[in-house]
Formats: C-alpha cells, structure tokens, sequence
C-alpha cells in the first residue's frame, strides 16, 4: 500500500455521482477509481488526430505528420498501458508532453514517454508547486496513505530540503504559450484554479480545449481532506471564463467523459462556473454578515439549476476552504487563540457526566437514533477520558460506518474507511 499512496501524493480523483443522485454506479470508495481504464485494449479516437486512454487520469495524444503531442500522463501504474494502446494507434515521435498541471495523476508517467529531444512543457507555478509537494512529503504522504487505504502516518523518505523537487519541465510559460508543429497549431494558456501551476491547452483548428482538472463531473475540491493551499474560487471563474472565451466545440478534462459540442461545452461550462461563483460570493456575504464557518457550510446549497453534484468535491468543504482561504483559522473567540484545544477538559466534562461508560452507552442512543455525528463527537470525548473504552469504540465504529453506507462522495468514503479501520484495529 505505501507504494501506492506515495505514488499518489498530491492525486485528485473523480467519480461521476452526486450526493443526492449517483451516476453511473454507487461508489465503493476510492478504490474504484484507481482501476479506471483497466480493461482498455486500444485507444479511444476523439478525432482524426486526437486520442483517449481512460485512467486516473486520461492521457491525450494529438498526432501530426511531423511527430505527437502527449497531454498528461496519468499516474505511473497506468503508464504503461497507456503508452502501448497510444502507440498502437500512431508510433509516431514524441515531440512535446504538455502537463495541464503538476499533480501526481497527470505527471506520474513523464519518464515513460520522454524521449531524445521531448519538450515538456508546464506553467511557470509548476516548479514551486513541486517543490511544496516534496517539501510537505511526509505530510502528504500520510494523508494520502489514510485516505487511499493505509495508516495516517510519515513514510520513510524524508523530504529533500525546501527545494529539493526534479524539475523536469523544459519550457514553463507565463500567460501564453503557442507552437506549431506538423501544420497544427497548439496554444497553451495559463488557467489556474485546481492548482496554481494549472493550464489549458487549446487547439484552434479542432476548437478542442484540454481543461486538465478546472472542470469534470462533481463541485470540484476547492478544499480538499488530504491537505492543500487554498484554492482560489475566483481563480476557477476566471480560468472558466477564459476557455468559455475561446468556443470550443470540444473540452477533454482529464478526469471523466469528454463534453462534444458548442451548446452542451457552454451550458455544463457556464453552469459549473455559476456553480462555483455561486457558492463563492454566498460565502463572502455570509463573511460579511458575521456568520461563523459552520453556520454557513450548513446553510449555503446551490439552487435546482446549479447543482453539479457532489461526488468529489462538496459544497460544505468548498465552504470552509473559501472561508478560511480568506480568513485563516481564527473564529474571534479569545479561547482559541491558545495552543490548548477544547478536547483537553474533555475529560473533566466527561467525569462530571459519570465517566466514559456513561457517555458511550449515550453516544451509542444517539447513533442508534440516526444523529450520527453527534454520536461520533461525544464517543471522542468518552474516548479523550480513556481511549480503550470499549462501549465508546463500538459506537464510533457504529456512527463511521452508518455514515459510510450513506455516502456517494469518494473522498468522504475514503476518510471514514480510514475511521473504520483505525477503529476496528482498537477493538478487543
Ligand atoms: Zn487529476
């Protein structure tokens, strides 16, 4: 598994379910969607120049006369599957890997398709953004452990000084970047949103846009559970905003089915953009009215017309990433400016209410009732107090797995499969 979850640092995935409404099967957990593609014997032909092989992520291949373009590489368990389908469908050179951005599933396979003479191309971020990735290795190697089916912990590798990233990227563009090759003209713009070091790869002949993560089939992660830098709502609007400009006929996300034709590209593009600008400024006024953070994740829903699912990302985490993104972790509350949480009079409370086995056996009625977070915070206070207590581990386990068997949301799952298994390992 460790493996695995190294590859994984920094990954984002995709499943195409919302929470009310799953499409397109329920989902088990992430698991699933790191066998995407699996199957595959040959490449899907978008075009007559552009391929497909499905993973997590896509790899593209635009073919020219005078060598190809790869767009993304997927994560390096899907790597060589890929390259042979790709290249059964055009041997051809490859001239230019353009990297929508540096996340693990969509540079994970570079090594595999460099050739003599490749020109890799990224956005000018792409460099500090590996370089924050390698230098939070331990931390997002435990992250991506707990939610991918390991132990929350550091791996063994220690990170390799604040700038210790290979940067592998042999052109890094600011705003804009175009070339021609094989008579087919590539131009490449700087779309940030997912990441900082995010890009969109336009190709005006086929008015085909390659979006990389700015959009696929959920609310995206704004704020995502294994840990990142905020990400910038507006910076998505905008980004939205400048492929929106260029009318495509075709997008091809990296995550997810590609969307064919200028009415359907406008109307789930727009959407998705209203979407996030939505959840956004209703965020921002909420800041303005004095509204605290959790008030608002559970008061902000899309309208009807806006819901885009939440089967990645979720409106309430997006709420809290866009709050804090802008404010920081302080509530105005004098007591949390210090470094002793509420959990460490836990204990105290806990006594007073007639020891662990009392809270539990309360913490197990509400759960039994339905109110399972409540359920799952009072069995962390019981457990705070003393944390063998049986009766409170049971109705821990109780309220994870309820809330996992309610759950469409691949990353929820992940984290109470991560919840589940802890407990279930302390459990006599
Ligand atoms: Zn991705």
């Amino acid at each position: 598994m460790r493996v695995i979850c190294i590859l994984l640092a920094g990954a984002t995935l995709l499943v195409s379910s919302s929470a009310q409404q799953p499409q397109g099967g329920i989902v088990s957990g992430p698991g699933q969607l790191l066998a995407l593609g699996k199957g595959q014997t040959q490449a899907t032909q978008i075009n007559d120049s552009i391929y497909m092989a499905i993973g997590f992520g896509n790899t593209y291949m635009v073919t020219t006369p005078e060598g190809n373009v790869i767009i993304d590489t997927s994560l390096r368990p899907n790597g060589a599957l890929h390259k042979r389908i790709l290249k059964a469908a055009n041997a051809g050179p490859v001239k230019y890997i353009i990297l929508t951005h540096g996340h693990e599933d969509h540079r994970g396979s570079v090594e595999m398709w460099k050739e003599e003479g490749t020109q890799i191309i990224a956005q000018k971020n792409y460099g500090e953004f590996l370089h924050y990735m390698n230098r939070l290795k331990g931390f997002f190697g435990g992250r991506n452990a707990a939610q991918f089916g390991g132990a929350l912990g550091a791996p063994p590798t220690p990170p390799n000084g604040n700038y210790g990233a290979a940067i592998d990227a042999t052109i890094l563009l600011d705003d804009k970047y175009e070339f021609e090759l094989g008579g087919v003209k590539f131009e490449v713009y700087s779309t940030p949103g997912e990441t900082y070091d995010h890009l969109t790869v336009w190709i005006p002949q086929f008015k085909a846009a390659f979006t990389g993560d700015n959009y696929y089939t959920s609310f995206p992660n704004i704020y995502t559970l294994r840990g990142t830098k905020p990400r910038w709502a507006l910076d998505y609007v905008e980004s939205l905003e400048k492929v929106l400009a260029l009318k495509p006929d075709l997008v091809l996300p990296s995550h997810g089915a590609i969307v064919k034709g200028a009415d359907e590209v406008r109307a789930k593009l727009t959407q998705y953009r209203d979407a996030i600008l939505y959840v956004h400024d209703a965020t921002v006024k909420g800041m303005n009215e004095g509204k605290d953070v959790f008030t608002l994740m559970q008061e902000i829903r899309l309208p009807k017309e806006l819901d885009i699912g939440e089967g990645y990302g979720t409106i309430a985490w997006s709420v809290r990433g866009i709050y804090e993104g802008y404010a920081g972790w302080f509530d105005g509350n004098p007591s949390t400016m210090y470094s002793i949480p509420p959990s460490a009079v836990y204990p105290e409370i806990v006594q007073m209410a007639g020891g662990p086995e009392a809270v539990a056996a309360r913490a197990n009625a509400l759960v039994a009732s339905g109110k399972f977070i409540e359920g799952l915070h009072l069995a962390d206070m019981a457990l705070e107090a003393d944390a063998a207590n049986q009766t409170a581990l049971k109705a821990r386990l109780a309220a994870l797995e309820a809330l996992f068997n309610a759950s469409f949301n691949s990353n929820e799952k992940g984290w109470l499969a991560y919840g589940i298994r802890e407990t279930k390992g302390e459990i006599r």
